[in-house]
């Protein structure tokens, strides 16, 4: 049994002190894989020194996160076109839109987002997107430029049964993290409309720790925790829910394949 953390920012600075022992817990813990999204430009040399580092577990992406739309934004795409021209990345991500934080950059977010669907295109990769209050926006803005190849995750997915139904239909999975184990989150509702084939597993470390560690940095061995819940949501074995969103995890991310 093993798992793939499609979802864990670990060369982020919250890791110096101790990255080896928190990569190694959790490769111990059975996750073989953890997919790096990238940020911005600020956050390629570290993404790169921790996929160095660990060529057979760690898997960076490359994209330019919604937040880090700014004066810059242009310049800092033409970083993210170069890598993906030079380089060999898992995924286009973290993309999206971001209307939670900072509204001021609006027209730019989308902009970008749409042309990193079209970097996505060019380059045959999935789509790793970040929504946070535009989840509307960003299935409307798929579903206009959705080719049949164009497939990725809705990371740490923030919506409603009927708009997850709706990304199911797009060809995309949700991606499902600490939040499921939270009281109150309508997650669990959700995963069991849609079936465990839909989804993959992601810790979004160092954010969003499951119970019982909320509150506390997350990291990618506790993506087990995240499995445990969707199990017990979906009356399965543990074993069972590695084993689908694993095999969903490959598939959606083919240069999986290549990195064993
Ligand atoms: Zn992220």
């Amino acid at each position: 049994m093993f798992f793939v953390d499609t979802h864990t920012h670990l060369y982020l600075n919250e890791f110096d002190s101790d990255r080896q022992e928190v990569v190694q817990r959790a490769i111990d813990g059975g996750v073989k894989y953890m997919l790096l999204p990238n940020i911005d430009s600020t956050s390629i040399e570290p993404l790169h020194g921790l996929q160095a580092a660990f060529p057979q577990h760690c898997i960076a992406m490359m994209g330019l996160h919604p937040t880090s739309v700014k004066e810059s934004w242009k310049e800092e795409l033409r970083i993210v076109e170069t890598h993906l021209t030079d380089g060999k990345y898992c995924a286009v991500g973290e993309v999206g839109l971001d209307f939670y934080w900072d509204q001021t950059y609006r027209m730019e977010q989308e902009k970008a987002f749409r042309l990193q669907i079209e970097l996505a295109k060019h380059f045959h990769l999935p789509l790793v997107i970040h929504s946070r209050k535009a989840l509307d926006e960003i299935i409307h803005i798929v579903k206009e430029m959705k080719t049949p190849e164009m497939t990725g995750v809705f990371h740490c997915y923030p919506g409603s049964l009927e708009q997850a139904l709706q990304v199911v239909k797009l060809g995309f999975k949700l991606g499902i993290g600490g939040v499921v184990t939270y009281k109150n989150s309508a997650l669990g509702h959700i995963i069991q409309k849609i079936g465990l084939e839909n989804i993959v597993l992601e810790t979004d470390s160092p954010f969003i720790s499951p119970v019982p560690y909320r509150g506390k940095r997350n990291e990618s061995a506790h993506i087990r925790v995240i499995a445990e819940k969707v199990a017990e949501i979906l009356v399965v074995d543990v074993a069972q829910v590695a084993e689908i969103t694993t095999r969903s995890a490959f598939k959606l991310f083919p240069s999986l394949h290549t990195t064993q």
